[in-house]
């Protein structure tokens, strides 16, 4: 039997995940990369704004300790030295995916861009190449509103953001997601003053009101100035800052810095997918349960499916698609899937929240969990959507519907919640487990135990 040839295009979370699923496979795979091996995650996205969200924390846990009692009479800065060991940390993990450390494993490592000459080949810095199947990882890119007066200002993204040389001192941000809220509340905590306009009226949609009131009032008190239901009509220069105009307003906005992070693209275009013929629709390119796009063995996995874009998820889908490739007939099913923003504290979901007829939501504070009244850390809930009621007394029963968490470990706990989803391990099971004191994921189980028994 001949080896299949497989074409991974693009070396971000998925194209890597996508590669080594393949090779590992038996698959005689190449993987295509235009810039460098890592992608997004690595060089622009999740890596250095943790590390910055990190000496943030650092900085902030100094300044304002949650414990009485302690003072520190000053910190001070140095932004360039954090910018420095941010871009350290990005070299130390990027050093993990180095071509040299795919190609040792066996799999094809080819640098230049790629595009479509047909359904069975390629072209990458002018070579042909035939393959059997292709994986498309080419990601997202930062997407530019079409703000009057915006290609007037030199303003950041994700991708110029972590080489600022100076710390902003007014920062504006386009964008109230995940992204602005994390830079907002390290930049923030390193001195910016830092205003958020998002045009939507309230940030976070998809996460309970509860959780994002914890969320939007820690930034809030934190000095982050919020502009919901906002839209900025203009961009102009000012002397000394650069001003914003919101809608009718004459008070415009003043900043020295412009940091677009208001939702993403898909990467696609130059691949030539039109001649093609494989459907994209407005989030990216339109794939199945398998991952297969609508031409025959090409399949795309990641942001440029526009589907979660987050890093697990790029590299699951990755997963996904090449085994469906190789013959075996997995389905993406994204139920189980936990999100986090790696804000102070953070937020943490698993499954699609919702309130509806028929379903228990279960509420516990942080100030009935007693690690976050030790570490004086009480802004927190968790909660829980349990489809069908709960049965008192019967530890077996009810389905975890979904859970939302605000708080100190939010991002750690809930993977408890998307384990006993994944497993479709009853809530009353947690309820029994024992839990170790004093944790914060002793809450989850006070949490479920609730509605099973009676407590
Ligand atoms: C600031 C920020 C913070 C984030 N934090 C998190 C987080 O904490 N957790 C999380 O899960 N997610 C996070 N994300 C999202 C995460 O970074 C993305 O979901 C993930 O990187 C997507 O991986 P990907 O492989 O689909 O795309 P990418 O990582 O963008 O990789 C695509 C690759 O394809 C290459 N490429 C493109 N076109 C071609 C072509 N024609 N030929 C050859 N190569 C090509 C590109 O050069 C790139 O290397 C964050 C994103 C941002 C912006």
């Amino acid at each position: 039997m001949s080896t299949l040839r497989i074409a991974v295009i693009g070396g971000g979370a998925a194209g890597l995940s996508a590669a080594e699923t393949a090779q590992r496979m038996g698959a005689a795979t190449t993987l295509f990369e235009r810039q460098r091996l890592g992608g997004e995650c690595t060089w622009s996205g999740c890596v250095p704004s943790k590390a910055l969200l990190a000496a943030a924390k650092t900085v902030h846990s100094i300044r304002v300790p949650a414990v009485p009692g302690i003072t520190a009479d000053s910190v001070s800065i140095d932004f360039e030295m954090i910018v420095e060991h941010v871009q350290n940390v990005i070299r130390d993990i990027a050093r993990t995916e180095s071509a040299e450390e795919y190609r040792k494993r066996g799999i094809t490592v080819i640098e230049g861009e790629v595009h479509f000459a047909s359904s069975r080949s390629l072209e990458c810095g002018g070579e042909p190449y035939t393959f059997d199947r292709a994986i498309i990882c080419t990601g997202s890119a930062p997407a530019i509103p079409p703000v009057p007066g915006i290609e007037e200002v030199p303003y950041v993204t994700n991708e110029t953001v972590f080489g600022l040389k100076e710390l902003p001192e007014k920062l504006l941000i386009l964008g109230a997601g995940p992204i602005g809220l994390e830079l907002g509340q390290a930049f923030r905590r390193l001195g910016s003053e830092v205003h958020i306009v998002d045009i939507a009226s309230a940030i976070l949609p998809m996460v309970a009101p509860e959780i994002r009131s914890i969320l939007q009032s820690s930034l809030e008190e934190e000095g982050v100035a919020f502009h919901l239901s906002s839209k900025v009509s203009k961009i102009a220069k000012g002397d000394p800052y650069w001003l914003a105009f919101l809608g009718d307003d004459t008070d415009p906005v003043q900043f020295t810095h412009l940091l677009v992070a208001a939702g993403r693209s898909p990467r696609y275009g130059t691949l030539g997918l039109t001649e093609l013929g494989v459907a994209v629709n407005r989030k990216g390119i339109v794939v199945d349960e398998g991952m297969r796009t609508s031409v025959d063995g090409i399949y795309a996995a990641g942001d440029v499916t526009g589907v979660m874009p987050l890093t697990h998820v790029a590299a699951y889908q990755a997963r996904v698609a090449v085994a469906h490739a190789l013959g075996k007939h997995r389905k993406a099913t994204y139920s189980a899937i936990p999100w986090a923003i790696y804000t102070d504290p953070p937020v943490a979901g698993v499954g699609n929240y919702s309130e509806k007829e028929g379903e228990t939501v279960l509420r516990r504070s942080y100030e009935h969990i007693d690690r976050a009244i030790l570490e004086n850390r009480l802004q927190g809930i968790m909660l829980c959507g349990l489809r069908g009621k709960p049965v008192l007394g019967k530890a077996g029963g009810g389905e975890i519907a979904w859970a939302q968490v605000a708080g100190i470990q939010a991002d750690e706990v809930i993977h408890e919640f998307a384990m006993a989803m994944h497993t479709h391990a009853f809530a009353g099971r947690l309820a029994q487990a024992v839990h170790a004191y004093p944790t914060i994921a002793l809450g989850i189980q006070q949490l479920v135990a609730q509605a099973f028994l009676g407590e």
